[in-house]
Protein backbone atom coordinates (compact mmCIF):
# COMPACT_ATOMS: atom_id res chain seq x y z
CA UNK A 1 0.00 0.00 0.00
CA UNK A 2 1.40 3.36 -0.63
CA UNK A 3 0.46 6.85 1.19
CA UNK A 4 0.45 10.14 -0.41
CA UNK A 5 -0.43 12.98 1.82
CA UNK A 6 -2.31 16.40 1.45
CA UNK A 7 -0.27 18.61 3.33
CA UNK A 8 -2.53 21.46 4.73
CA UNK A 9 -2.00 24.60 7.27
CA UNK A 10 -4.29 22.65 9.84
CA UNK A 11 -4.45 18.77 8.57
CA UNK A 12 -3.37 16.56 6.91
CA UNK A 13 -5.08 14.08 4.86
CA UNK A 14 -3.82 10.80 3.78
CA UNK A 15 -4.48 9.08 0.48
CA UNK A 16 -3.80 5.35 0.56
CA UNK A 17 -3.42 3.74 -2.79
CA UNK A 18 -2.83 -0.46 -3.33
CA UNK A 19 -4.72 -3.00 -4.56
CA UNK A 20 -7.23 -5.43 -2.06
CA UNK A 21 -6.79 -2.39 0.54
CA UNK A 22 -10.42 -2.36 1.38
CA UNK A 23 -10.70 -4.64 4.18
CA UNK A 24 -8.46 -2.17 6.05
CA UNK A 25 -10.79 0.32 6.14
CA UNK A 26 -11.90 -0.24 9.52
CA UNK A 27 -8.77 -0.45 11.00
CA UNK A 28 -7.47 2.77 8.80
CA UNK A 29 -11.03 3.91 10.50
CA UNK A 30 -9.74 3.18 14.46
CA UNK A 31 -6.29 3.78 13.96
CA UNK A 32 -7.66 7.58 13.25
CA UNK A 33 -10.35 7.17 15.67
CA UNK A 34 -13.00 7.56 13.74
CA UNK A 35 -15.56 5.24 15.29
CA UNK A 36 -18.17 6.86 14.72
CA UNK A 37 -21.84 5.66 13.61
CA UNK A 38 -21.36 5.54 10.00
CA UNK A 39 -23.73 5.90 6.64
CA UNK A 40 -22.12 4.36 3.70
CA UNK A 41 -23.33 6.06 0.61
CA UNK A 42 -22.67 4.10 -2.91
CA UNK A 43 -24.85 4.14 -5.67
CA UNK A 44 -26.59 0.92 -7.61
CA UNK A 45 -23.96 -0.71 -9.58
CA UNK A 46 -21.64 -0.60 -7.14
CA UNK A 47 -23.68 -2.43 -4.51
CA UNK A 48 -24.41 -5.05 -6.42
CA UNK A 49 -20.88 -5.79 -7.11
CA UNK A 50 -19.47 -5.19 -4.11
CA UNK A 51 -22.26 -5.26 -1.10
CA UNK A 52 -20.72 -8.52 0.48
CA UNK A 53 -17.51 -7.26 0.54
CA UNK A 54 -18.97 -3.93 2.31
CA UNK A 55 -20.80 -6.25 4.48
CA UNK A 56 -17.57 -8.48 5.55
CA UNK A 57 -15.64 -5.27 5.98
CA UNK A 58 -17.85 -3.79 8.34
CA UNK A 59 -19.17 -7.05 10.14
CA UNK A 60 -17.68 -6.59 13.23
CA UNK A 61 -17.99 -2.47 13.02
CA UNK A 62 -19.80 -1.92 16.96
CA UNK A 63 -22.23 1.11 16.24
CA UNK A 64 -24.61 2.40 13.60
CA UNK A 65 -23.70 1.22 10.05
CA UNK A 66 -26.29 1.94 7.71
CA UNK A 67 -25.91 1.77 3.36
CA UNK A 68 -28.09 4.00 1.37
CA UNK A 69 -28.16 2.89 -1.98
CA UNK A 70 -28.62 5.45 -5.11
CA UNK A 71 -29.40 5.45 -8.61
CA UNK A 72 -26.13 5.38 -10.89
CA UNK A 73 -25.67 8.56 -12.87
CA UNK A 74 -24.87 12.22 -13.32
CA UNK A 75 -28.48 12.77 -12.43
CA UNK A 76 -28.05 11.65 -8.96
CA UNK A 77 -25.91 14.51 -7.97
CA UNK A 78 -29.34 16.39 -6.97
CA UNK A 79 -30.77 18.35 -4.60
CA UNK A 80 -33.79 15.80 -3.95
CA UNK A 81 -30.69 13.13 -3.42
CA UNK A 82 -29.16 15.37 -1.00
CA UNK A 83 -32.70 15.91 0.76
CA UNK A 84 -33.01 11.89 0.97
CA UNK A 85 -29.28 11.66 2.46
CA UNK A 86 -30.35 14.10 4.72
CA UNK A 87 -33.73 12.65 5.60
CA UNK A 88 -32.00 8.91 6.10
CA UNK A 89 -29.62 10.45 8.34
CA UNK A 90 -32.61 12.34 10.40
CA UNK A 91 -34.78 9.24 10.05
CA UNK A 92 -31.84 6.78 11.47
CA UNK A 93 -30.90 9.52 14.33
CA UNK A 94 -27.54 10.44 12.86
CA UNK A 95 -25.89 13.48 15.41
CA UNK A 96 -22.76 15.03 15.04
CA UNK A 97 -20.90 11.83 15.19
CA UNK A 98 -21.62 10.68 12.13
CA UNK A 99 -19.45 9.31 9.65
CA UNK A 100 -20.14 9.13 6.09
CA UNK A 101 -18.42 6.34 3.93
CA UNK A 102 -18.71 7.80 0.23
CA UNK A 103 -17.87 4.88 -1.90
CA UNK A 104 -18.43 4.51 -6.02
CA UNK A 105 -17.35 7.01 -8.30
CA UNK A 106 -16.90 11.05 -8.41
CA UNK A 107 -21.07 11.24 -8.76
CA UNK A 108 -21.17 9.60 -5.30
CA UNK A 109 -17.88 11.36 -4.28
CA UNK A 110 -19.03 14.66 -5.02
CA UNK A 111 -23.18 14.23 -3.77
CA UNK A 112 -21.94 12.37 -0.39
CA UNK A 113 -19.41 14.92 -0.11
CA UNK A 114 -21.62 17.67 0.07
CA UNK A 115 -23.80 16.21 2.07
CA UNK A 116 -21.02 15.81 4.93
CA UNK A 117 -20.38 19.18 4.48
CA UNK A 118 -23.48 20.51 5.24
CA UNK A 119 -25.33 18.07 7.82
CA UNK A 120 -25.45 19.78 11.07
CA UNK A 121 -22.43 22.41 9.92
CA UNK A 122 -20.37 19.58 8.42
CA UNK A 123 -19.66 15.90 9.55
CA UNK A 124 -16.73 13.63 9.07
CA UNK A 125 -16.22 11.68 5.76
CA UNK A 126 -14.44 9.45 3.74
CA UNK A 127 -13.91 8.81 0.52
CA UNK A 128 -13.95 5.27 -1.53
CA UNK A 129 -13.07 6.15 -5.12
CA UNK A 130 -13.99 3.12 -6.97
CA UNK A 131 -13.53 4.76 -10.57
CA UNK A 132 -10.51 5.51 -12.32
CA UNK A 133 -11.71 9.26 -12.58
CA UNK A 134 -12.27 9.27 -9.19
CA UNK A 135 -9.07 7.09 -7.60
CA UNK A 136 -6.84 9.41 -10.30
CA UNK A 137 -8.81 12.99 -9.38
CA UNK A 138 -12.00 13.39 -7.94
CA UNK A 139 -11.86 12.29 -4.90
CA UNK A 140 -8.79 14.12 -4.08
CA UNK A 141 -8.78 17.64 -3.12
CA UNK A 142 -11.84 18.19 -1.34
CA UNK A 143 -14.49 19.88 -4.33
CA UNK A 144 -17.68 18.33 -2.89
CA UNK A 145 -21.01 19.03 -4.77
CA UNK A 146 -24.11 18.91 -6.91
CA UNK A 147 -25.50 20.17 -9.99
CA UNK A 148 -28.58 22.09 -10.26
CA UNK A 149 -30.44 23.91 -12.57
CA UNK A 150 -28.82 22.06 -15.57
CA UNK A 151 -25.22 23.02 -14.48
CA UNK A 152 -22.74 20.75 -13.28
CA UNK A 153 -21.48 21.74 -9.73
CA UNK A 154 -23.26 24.91 -9.03
CA UNK A 155 -23.68 24.34 -5.95
CA UNK A 156 -20.77 22.96 -3.58
CA UNK A 157 -18.22 23.62 -0.82
CA UNK A 158 -14.06 22.80 -0.18
CA UNK A 159 -14.40 20.32 2.20
CA UNK A 160 -11.67 17.66 3.21
CA UNK A 161 -12.55 14.10 3.75
CA UNK A 162 -10.62 12.53 6.85
CA UNK A 163 -8.75 9.98 4.00
CA UNK A 164 -9.34 8.98 0.91
CA UNK A 165 -8.41 4.95 0.58
CA UNK A 166 -8.36 3.85 -2.88
CA UNK A 167 -8.60 0.14 -3.94
CA UNK A 168 -7.63 -0.41 -7.36
CA UNK A 169 -9.47 -4.07 -7.32
CA UNK A 170 -11.99 -1.99 -7.74
CA UNK A 171 -11.15 -0.94 -10.97
CA UNK A 172 -11.17 -4.73 -12.43
CA UNK A 173 -14.90 -4.56 -12.64
CA UNK A 174 -15.40 -0.85 -14.51
CA UNK A 175 -16.62 -0.61 -17.60
CA UNK A 176 -14.32 0.04 -20.65
CA UNK A 177 -15.97 2.97 -21.07
CA UNK A 178 -15.48 4.45 -17.43
CA UNK A 179 -12.08 3.56 -18.21
CA UNK A 180 -11.66 6.00 -21.06
CA UNK A 181 -12.91 8.33 -19.46
CA UNK A 182 -10.66 8.18 -16.33
CA UNK A 183 -7.70 8.69 -18.60
CA UNK A 184 -8.80 11.96 -19.21
CA UNK A 185 -7.96 12.99 -16.24
CA UNK A 186 -4.53 10.65 -15.96
CA UNK A 187 -3.69 11.96 -19.91
CA UNK A 188 -3.83 15.59 -17.90
CA UNK A 189 -1.87 14.62 -15.23
CA UNK A 190 0.28 13.28 -18.14
CA UNK A 191 1.05 16.96 -19.64
CA UNK A 192 1.27 18.40 -16.39
CA UNK A 193 4.03 16.09 -15.08
CA UNK A 194 7.27 15.49 -16.18
CA UNK A 195 8.77 13.35 -19.70
CA UNK A 196 8.84 10.27 -18.18
CA UNK A 197 5.88 9.86 -17.11
CA UNK A 198 4.28 11.09 -20.18
CA UNK A 199 6.79 8.42 -21.95
CA UNK A 200 4.79 5.97 -19.64
CA UNK A 201 1.55 6.96 -20.98
CA UNK A 202 2.51 7.32 -24.52
CA UNK A 203 4.00 4.01 -24.74
CA UNK A 204 1.38 1.99 -22.58
CA UNK A 205 -1.99 3.32 -23.74
CA UNK A 206 -3.87 0.22 -24.45
CA UNK A 207 -2.18 -1.16 -21.62
CA UNK A 208 -3.99 1.40 -19.70
CA UNK A 209 -7.38 1.17 -21.69
CA UNK A 210 -7.10 -2.85 -20.79
CA UNK A 211 -6.37 -1.96 -17.52
CA UNK A 212 -4.03 -3.93 -17.15
CA UNK A 213 -2.95 -3.49 -13.47
CA UNK A 214 0.81 -2.38 -13.25
CA UNK A 215 0.08 0.16 -15.53
CA UNK A 216 -2.92 1.33 -14.26
CA UNK A 217 -1.14 1.25 -10.73
CA UNK A 218 1.43 3.33 -11.85
CA UNK A 219 -1.15 6.00 -14.08
CA UNK A 220 -2.92 6.38 -10.77
CA UNK A 221 0.13 6.77 -8.32
CA UNK A 222 1.46 9.58 -10.41
CA UNK A 223 -1.80 11.39 -10.62
CA UNK A 224 -2.32 10.97 -7.45
CA UNK A 225 1.12 12.16 -6.22
CA UNK A 226 0.57 15.22 -8.37
CA UNK A 227 -2.56 16.22 -7.40
CA UNK A 228 -1.92 15.76 -3.87
CA UNK A 229 1.16 18.01 -4.09
CA UNK A 230 -0.73 20.61 -6.32
CA UNK A 231 -3.69 20.43 -3.61
CA UNK A 232 -1.53 20.92 -0.94
CA UNK A 233 -0.10 23.91 -2.49
CA UNK A 234 -3.10 25.84 -3.10
CA UNK A 235 -5.92 24.06 -1.03
CA UNK A 236 -8.88 26.41 -2.81
CA UNK A 237 -8.03 26.92 -6.52
CA UNK A 238 -6.53 30.88 -6.02
CA UNK A 239 -3.34 30.07 -7.88
CA UNK A 240 -1.29 26.70 -8.22
CA UNK A 241 -4.58 24.67 -8.63
CA UNK A 242 -5.15 26.55 -11.79
CA UNK A 243 -3.22 24.44 -13.42
CA UNK A 244 -5.81 21.34 -13.26
CA UNK A 245 -8.63 22.81 -15.50
CA UNK A 246 -5.49 22.03 -18.62
CA UNK A 247 -8.36 21.05 -21.59
CA UNK A 248 -11.29 21.94 -18.72
CA UNK A 249 -12.48 25.14 -20.37
CA UNK A 250 -13.13 23.33 -23.48
CA UNK A 251 -14.30 20.35 -21.87
CA UNK A 252 -17.02 21.95 -19.85
CA UNK A 253 -18.55 23.45 -23.12
CA UNK A 254 -18.40 20.02 -24.58
CA UNK A 255 -20.29 18.74 -21.70
CA UNK A 256 -22.98 21.19 -21.76
CA UNK A 257 -24.19 21.68 -25.06
CA UNK A 258 -24.35 17.78 -25.53
CA UNK A 259 -26.24 18.37 -22.38
CA UNK A 260 -24.19 15.42 -20.27
CA UNK A 261 -25.03 12.76 -22.43
CA UNK A 262 -21.24 12.64 -22.78
CA UNK A 263 -19.13 11.75 -19.25
CA UNK A 264 -17.01 14.00 -18.11
CA UNK A 265 -13.64 12.05 -18.55
CA UNK A 266 -14.28 11.89 -22.10
CA UNK A 267 -14.87 15.74 -22.58
CA UNK A 268 -11.73 15.89 -20.66
CA UNK A 269 -9.74 14.21 -23.73
CA UNK A 270 -11.77 16.66 -26.28
CA UNK A 271 -10.08 19.62 -24.39
CA UNK A 272 -6.98 18.77 -23.88
CA UNK A 273 -6.64 18.29 -27.77
CA UNK A 274 -7.98 21.67 -27.97
CA UNK A 275 -6.00 22.85 -24.95
CA UNK A 276 -3.06 21.30 -27.44
CA UNK A 277 -4.28 23.30 -30.63
CA UNK A 278 -4.82 26.78 -29.18
CA UNK A 279 -1.32 26.94 -27.49
CA UNK A 280 0.24 26.10 -31.08
CA UNK A 281 -2.34 28.86 -32.42
CA UNK A 282 -1.18 31.23 -30.06
CA UNK A 283 2.54 30.38 -30.46
CA UNK A 284 3.16 28.92 -27.01
CA UNK A 285 4.00 25.63 -29.13
CA UNK A 286 5.63 25.31 -32.46
CA UNK A 287 4.54 23.03 -34.91
CA UNK A 288 7.03 20.63 -34.20
CA UNK A 289 6.37 19.92 -30.71
CA UNK A 290 2.53 19.95 -30.93
CA UNK A 291 3.20 16.76 -33.18
CA UNK A 292 5.13 15.20 -30.80
CA UNK A 293 2.45 16.00 -27.78
CA UNK A 294 -0.83 15.31 -29.40
CA UNK A 295 -0.30 12.25 -31.47
CA UNK A 296 -1.11 10.61 -27.76
CA UNK A 297 -4.50 11.72 -27.78
CA UNK A 298 -5.77 9.96 -31.05
CA UNK A 299 -5.52 6.59 -29.16
CA UNK A 300 -7.95 7.87 -26.60
CA UNK A 301 -10.91 8.79 -29.28
CA UNK A 302 -13.98 10.57 -26.94
CA UNK A 303 -17.18 9.15 -28.17
CA UNK A 304 -18.18 12.73 -29.52
CA UNK A 305 -19.89 13.62 -32.77
CA UNK A 306 -17.72 16.40 -33.43
CA UNK A 307 -19.22 17.21 -37.37
CA UNK A 308 -22.74 17.53 -35.16
CA UNK A 309 -21.46 20.41 -32.78
CA UNK A 310 -22.23 24.03 -33.67
CA UNK A 311 -19.14 26.21 -33.04
CA UNK A 312 -20.69 29.68 -32.10
CA UNK A 313 -23.05 26.97 -29.51
CA UNK A 314 -19.91 25.91 -27.85
CA UNK A 315 -18.26 28.99 -27.57
CA UNK A 316 -21.28 30.86 -26.17
CA UNK A 317 -21.01 27.97 -23.59
CA UNK A 318 -17.65 28.60 -22.90
CA UNK A 319 -18.26 32.34 -22.32
CA UNK A 320 -20.91 30.97 -19.34
CA UNK A 321 -18.76 29.30 -17.12
CA UNK A 322 -18.75 29.62 -14.05
CA UNK A 323 -15.05 30.51 -13.83
CA UNK A 324 -15.66 33.51 -16.78
CA UNK A 325 -18.10 35.88 -15.05
CA UNK A 326 -16.10 39.30 -16.34
CA UNK A 327 -16.52 38.12 -20.37
CA UNK A 328 -13.13 36.90 -21.13
CA UNK A 329 -12.15 33.26 -21.45
CA UNK A 330 -9.02 32.28 -20.01
CA UNK A 331 -7.09 29.03 -20.54
CA UNK A 332 -4.56 26.68 -19.05
CA UNK A 333 -1.99 26.34 -22.16
CA UNK A 334 0.80 24.40 -22.89
CA UNK A 335 4.24 25.30 -23.93
CA UNK A 336 5.52 21.66 -23.24
CA UNK A 337 5.17 18.88 -21.30
CA UNK A 338 5.46 20.16 -17.33
CA UNK A 339 5.60 23.50 -18.51
CA UNK A 340 1.78 25.38 -17.90
CA UNK A 341 0.53 28.78 -18.79
CA UNK A 342 -2.06 30.19 -16.55
CA UNK A 343 -4.88 32.86 -17.86
CA UNK A 344 -4.08 33.12 -20.77
CA UNK A 345 -7.10 35.15 -22.98
CA UNK A 346 -8.05 34.21 -26.55
CA UNK A 347 -10.12 35.86 -28.60
CA UNK A 348 -13.74 34.20 -30.19
CA UNK A 349 -11.58 33.98 -33.84
CA UNK A 350 -8.92 31.64 -32.26
CA UNK A 351 -11.03 29.60 -30.00
CA UNK A 352 -13.31 28.79 -33.09
CA UNK A 353 -10.72 27.91 -34.96
CA UNK A 354 -9.30 25.84 -32.33
CA UNK A 355 -12.86 24.07 -31.81
CA UNK A 356 -13.23 23.52 -35.94
CA UNK A 357 -9.41 22.46 -35.89
CA UNK A 358 -9.84 19.39 -33.05
CA UNK A 359 -13.41 18.03 -34.44
CA UNK A 360 -11.14 17.14 -37.46
CA UNK A 361 -8.18 16.20 -34.95
CA UNK A 362 -10.32 13.17 -34.33
CA UNK A 363 -11.83 12.51 -37.55
CA UNK A 364 -8.27 12.39 -39.21
P1 LIG B 1 -17.11 9.17 -12.44
O1 LIG B 1 -16.19 8.64 -11.45
O2 LIG B 1 -16.63 9.06 -13.83
O3 LIG B 1 -17.64 10.53 -12.10
P2 LIG B 1 -19.66 7.80 -11.83
O4 LIG B 1 -19.70 8.02 -10.39
O5 LIG B 1 -20.77 8.33 -12.66
O6 LIG B 1 -18.34 8.25 -12.51
O7 LIG B 1 -19.52 6.25 -12.12
C1 LIG B 1 -19.48 5.80 -13.43
C2 LIG B 1 -20.28 4.52 -13.59
O8 LIG B 1 -19.47 3.44 -13.16
C3 LIG B 1 -21.55 4.45 -12.79
O9 LIG B 1 -22.51 3.80 -13.56
C4 LIG B 1 -21.15 3.59 -11.59
O10 LIG B 1 -22.26 2.91 -11.07
C5 LIG B 1 -20.16 2.65 -12.20
N1 LIG B 1 -19.13 2.12 -11.31
C6 LIG B 1 -18.47 2.79 -10.34
N2 LIG B 1 -17.49 2.05 -9.81
C7 LIG B 1 -17.55 0.86 -10.46
C8 LIG B 1 -16.78 -0.35 -10.37
N3 LIG B 1 -15.74 -0.45 -9.54
N4 LIG B 1 -17.11 -1.37 -11.19
C9 LIG B 1 -18.14 -1.24 -12.07
N5 LIG B 1 -18.88 -0.14 -12.21
C10 LIG B 1 -18.59 0.90 -11.41
ZN1 LIG C 1 -11.89 17.02 -14.57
Amino acid sequence: MRKFNIELKDKKIPVLLGEGIFGKITSEIEKRKLNRNILLITDSNVNRLYRKKVENAFSSFKGKFNLLTLRPGENTKSQENLNKIYSFLLKKKYSRDTLIIALGGGVIGDLAGFAAATFMRGVKYIQVPTTLLAVSDSAIGGKTGINFNGIKNIIGAFYQPEFVLADLEFIKTLPDKEVLCGTGEILKYAYLSDRAFYRFIEDNAEKLLKKDPAVVEKAAAKSVSIKTSIVSEDEKEGGKRKILNLGHTFAHAYESVLEYKIKHGEAVIAGLACALILSRRLGCMNEEKFMALSGMLKKFHPGIKFNKLKLNVLFKAMLSDKKNRDGKIRFVLLEDVGKVLTDVEAGRKDVLLTLKEAGEFFSR
